[in-house]
């Protein structure tokens, strides 16, 4: 890969189901319905794995964690984000900054989402301790849709992210 810089986008959905485990950017939210998944459904760090994959053309995190695999059932996303961003070092590139826009109509996220950032922020830096992520290089934003379609009928969370990634110099 020659250039320096490259840029990933990475989208998901899941849907929400009465009295399951709502977990976004690794962070427990207390509330009535939660995420259907194979694994523990944390939609936010499946887009920011899908960006970080697609900023190097490896595939999506179907590809790597197939939801058919037991190995990967109730999994902490957590892991599934420190084996993407493995693949991203192995590569010879780390990441420079993430943007993530959560799309849920209930309940309210503002509360979390600092430690949604700290949390993100860790995961990614335990991957290789010589290449930390700061606070300040993950962003993550909620809004509701208005009402309007699935996520404003509280059937769904959807989650945008984008990643640009900087080759490591040597
Ligand atoms: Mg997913």
């Amino acid at each position: 890969m020659k250039s320096r810089f490259r840029i990933g986008n990475g989208y998901d959905v899941h849907l929400l189901s009465p009295g399951l485990r709502l977990v976004l950017g690794g962070v427990d939210i207390p509330h009535t319905k939660g995420l259907v998944a194979h694994s523990d459904g944390d939609v936010a760090i499946h887009a920011l794995c899908d960006a970080l994959l697609g900023a190097l053309s490896l595939g999506d995190i179907g590809h790597h964690f197939p939801d058919t695999s037991a190995e990967f059932k109730g999994i902490d996303s957590k892991i599934l984000l420190e084996r993407s961003y493995a693949l991203i070092l192995d590569k010879g590139y780390r990441l420079v900054n993430a943007d993530i826009t959560i799309l849920l109509q209930k309940p309210k996220v503002a509360p979390y989402i600092l430690k949604m950032r700290e949390t993100l922020a860790q995961t990614l830096s335990k991957v290789n301790p010589d290449f930390p992520c700061a606070i300040d290089d993950i962003s993550v934003k909620a809004t509701t849709t208005e009402g309007a379609g699935f996520v404003g009928r509280e059937e769904g969370v959807a989650v945008y992210a984008t990643v640009l990634v900087e080759k490591i110099c040597e």
